[in-house]
């Protein structure tokens, strides 16, 4: 048997190291848990990264991929295929939204919606092509993200940077008023909440004013909902918690496939400005993820996953409020849904994540002092209270 060492060292030996791998060798999941090459199990409260917003091989997607291998896998878009319409319909009817494009990540479905905007620009804006962004965002790791996403440690390497972006500050209307110049801005784009910024909520009014300033300056109003969308906040989408707020370009992907690689960008009517020839994708709508994505998203949709993530991550936000109490070093816990920060004064959340793992417990240090919970949208409360048990043992010991 090849021992969990063996796969570790073949690791450093093929494979480019970009990242410091976490010990276990995760070889199956079901629902919340994982299971390693050992055996030992965890509750995955990671979720393949906000990905498996109804867990770990759910039945109805594991068997929709099963179906769809044994049809047709992949055609090319130039002749129909039928897998991606079901998906189409259930996005456009619970958005606000009218036209998708299907693509394979967030960051490609940010480029899309990036290329409607320079477009928009070009022709209704006298070639208007920069696209507003914020500080601490992240919208993905292609060359034109890397100058997207507002965060120095993701673009300070890879000077020059794509020209047509300019980063602003988070929840402040005010910079992107200054930011913007007639002629030379064509759009705006947010997260709703941002993810990997360390789960910033803007104030209440701060997208729609974003929103409203948009439409004043006849610039379109884009959210990066790759990470908030397909109920994770407790919407099905992030923007359907601010009251007024509708996207002229939305984008999607992570929850979107359920562990297949799919994204999306969707746009409004009026600014569904590409034509045949403008944009395309050889695996773009292919027949298994969206059949992935199908099957996931009508469970979500059917079985009102979004309201299930709202109360449960009410009550997991109750529980780590009790492990605030007892613990002064958790400054603040926020969150919406089950997509949640807890806040320290002290730099241990590598050190937490780090103790979690031979507990049983899956978690990410979103910044040195923050730990992020994303876990399935429907994990159960004896599962929250089991993480919360493990949490409580490893703060005792990290936080001393
Ligand atoms: C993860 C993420 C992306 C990038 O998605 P990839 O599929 O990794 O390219 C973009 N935007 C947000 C908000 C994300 O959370």
């Amino acid at each position: 048997m090849t021992t969990s060492d063996d796969y570790k060292a073949l690791e450093s030996k093929y494979y480019m190291q970009v990242v410091n791998r976490m010990p276990p060798v995760l070889v199956r999941g079901e629902g919340t848990r994982v299971f390693d090459n050992d055996g030992k199990s965890y509750l995955d409260f990671t979720a393949g990264w906000a990905v498996l917003n109804i867990g770990h091989n759910h039945p109805a997607v594991t068997e929709a991929i099963r179906d769809q291998a044994g049809k047709i896998l992949q055609m090319s878009n130039l002749f129909y295929t039928t897998p991606q319409l079901p998906l189409a319909k259930i996005l456009i009817d619970n958005s606000d939204v009218d036209r998708v494009f299907f693509c394979n990540s967030g960051a490609e479905a940010n480029e899309g919606a990036c290329k409607v905007a320079r477009k928009w620009g070009k022709t209704k804006l006298d070639g208007a092509y920069e696209i507003i962004t914020t500080f601490d965002s992240f919208h993905g790791r292609t060359q034109a993200m890397m100058a997207a996403t507002g965060q120095p440690a993701y673009q300070e390497k890879w000077t020059p940077l794509m020209p047509g972006f300019v980063n602003v500050a988070y929840n402040d209307v005010q910079a992107i008023k200054d930011a913007y110049v007639e002629g030379r801005t064509c759009a705006v784009m947010l997260e709703p909440i941002q993810g990997e910024g360390g789960v910033n909520i803007p104030s209440e009014n701060y997208l729609k004013d974003v929103m409203d300033f948009c439409h004043e300056k006849n610039i379109l109003f884009m959210l990066d909902e790759v990470q908030t969308g397909m109920g994770r906040i407790g919407t099905l989408f992030g923007y359907q918690q601010f009251t007024g707020v509708e996207p002229d370009v939305m984008t999607l992907a992570k929850a979107l496939g359920s562990g297949a690689p799919l994204g999306a960008f969707l746009t409004k009517e009026f600014c569904s400005v590409l034509e045949p020839g403008d944009h395309g994708s050889t695996f773009g709508g292919n027949a298994l993820t969206t059949a992935a994505g199908a099957a996931a998203a009508k469970v979500i949709v059917d079985e009102n996953i979004p309201e299930l993530a709202k109360e449960t991550g009410a009550y997991f936000q109750g529980k780590l409020n009790g492990l605030a109490e007892k613990y002064d070093f958790i400054t603040e816990v926020r969150g919406m849904g089950l997509l949640i920060a807890l806040q320290m004064n002290k730099e241990i959340a590598g050190a937490t994540v780090t103790a979690a793992l031979p507990e049983g417990l899956l978690i990410n240090a979103v910044r040195p002092n923050m730990i992020r919970f994303m876990p399935p949208l429907n994990a159960t409360r004896d599962e929250i209270d089991e993480a919360i048990a493990i949490l409580d043992k490893v703060l005792a010991v990290t936080g001393a």
